[in-house]
């Protein structure tokens, strides 16, 4: 696999056949809850004592990929697409190629 639409035609094989039937709130719902689960990673890493699990990490952070590969195909969008946008809004927002504090602060939107 070479890029992020080829994952993304991939990804949407695996789609549950109700999944199909709402793309868009199926996508969100499980994006909501892989994400809370990279949290919960973390969580235990700071606040309970346990070793940072980096493949554990690692693993949920590709169950969000997958959920924005199937909300994007609800949209009717690549991750391309989405990948290629929010590098133009950055790039826009902070006036360059690179972070800086002032713009951050300042953001327009
Ligand atoms: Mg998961």
């Amino acid at each position: 696999m070479k890029t992020l639409n080829e994952y993304q035609m991939k990804a949407n094989g695996f789609i549950s056949e109700d999944g199909k039937k709402n793309l868009i709130l199926n996508g969100v719902l499980g994006l909501s809850g892989e994400s809370g689960e990279c949290a919960d990673i973390v969580k235990k890493h700071l606040f309970q004592g346990h070793d940072l699990n980096k493949d554990k990490l690692k693993d949920e952070l590709g169950d969000v990929l997958w959920y924005i590969a199937e909300t994007a195909l609800g949209l009717g969008i690549t991750l391309e697409d989405i990948a290629n946008y929010n590098i133009e809004k950055l790039t826009k927002r902070f006036h360059g190629e690179t972070f800086n504090k002032e713009d951050s602060i300042n953001r327009e939107e």
